[in-house]
């Protein structure tokens, strides 16, 4: 298997191509990627394919699961199109959603880690702000009820566990408790 390839499985990218893969200056793994050719110039709101309007603000960062111990990023253009809905956005990629400053896979286990334990001990296992989690619980409810995704995988019916030294707001408890529910098998 290519080298290329073995980055990818590693980084869990499908529909994407890994250009090379550095240590930059803060010891992070920062792996430059592009998306396959069928998968470019797609609106990030709706992935309908749009004529290029320009190159957006640059390169941009996604936070990826890390490898072993050492932080991961994917890296790569982020040029903006004209939908015919939705105007001028940013182009979708395979492997993040629209906005999100993360990778799929990393939203995923943050969401999954989320229904199983609390708060405070995602935050600090996955290395990111209490509030990062919140966004990325959010996003799993939303592509839920679009039914474009099945968010939580859980083995059994999972019992709600507050923390309360996270000082959940409402919201928050809200969004844990429908992934609770959609990660029941259930659930509709
Ligand atoms: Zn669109």
């Amino acid at each position: 298997m290519r080298k290329e390839r073995v980055w990818a499985r590693l980084l869990g990218l499908e529909r994407a191509v890994v250009e090379s893969v550095e240590i930059d200056g803060n010891g992070q793994v920062v792996a430059a990627v592009r998306p396959h050719h069928r998968e470019r110039d797609r609106c990030g709101v709706c992935g309908r394919r749009s004529p290029g309007f320009d190159l957006g603000e640059g390169r941009r960062r996604w936070r990826a699961l890390d490898l072993g111990t050492t932080i991961a990023y994917l890296e790569a253009d982020a040029p903006r199109v004209r939908c015919p809905e939705h105007g001028v956005v940013v182009v979708a990629v395979p492997w993040a959603r629209h906005g999100s400053r993360f990778t799929l896979a990393f939203e995923q286990q943050v969401a999954w880690l989320a229904v199983n334990t609390s708060g405070s001990a995602v935050a600090e296992l996955m290395r990111i702000s209490w509030r990062a989690c919140g966004d990325s619980l959010r996003a799993q409810v939303v592509r839920r009820r679009k039914g474009t995704w099945w968010p939580v995988r859980a083995r059994s019916p999972v019992q709600v566990q507050v923390d309360k030294r996270t000082r959940l707001s409402l919201s928050h408890c809200s969004t844990k408790l429908y992934c609770c529910c959609c990660s029941n098998p259930g659930f509709p």
